[in-house]
């Protein structure tokens, strides 16, 4: 497993796409100045830890589950702290696969 120093500890980097502990990078810092890594196992690149809440992993899923147990959009933009115009823009998107 690729361990990585951040200055103050170090940390265990495993890919949030492919959850595969190998083949990973440095691969720049974001404009917010974080880090960015590169999976080689799946081409793509992901942060730890992102600014923006509607960034993190898995949020996706979670407006989606929010809303099937009949939150509204403006519930949803308080309890996840995301603007409402991103959680109609996710709920537009998951209309659009089924
Ligand atoms: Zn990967």
């Amino acid at each position: 497993m690729p361990v990585f120093c951040n200055a103050m500890a170090f940390i265990e980097v495993v890919c949030i796409h492919c959850r595969k502990p190998d083949d990973i990078v440095r691969n720049g810092k974001a404009r917010s100045g974080l880090q960015r890594f590169l999976c080689r196992s799946c081409n793509k690149t992901f942060q730890l830890d992102y600014l923006y809440n509607a960034n993190q992993p898995g949020i996706h899923e979670r407006i989606v589950r929010l809303t099937h147990n009949g939150s509204g959009v403006r519930d949803i933009e308080r309890y996840l702290n995301i603007s409402r115009t991103t959680v109609i823009a996710h709920l537009k998107d998951y209309r659009r696969q089924q």
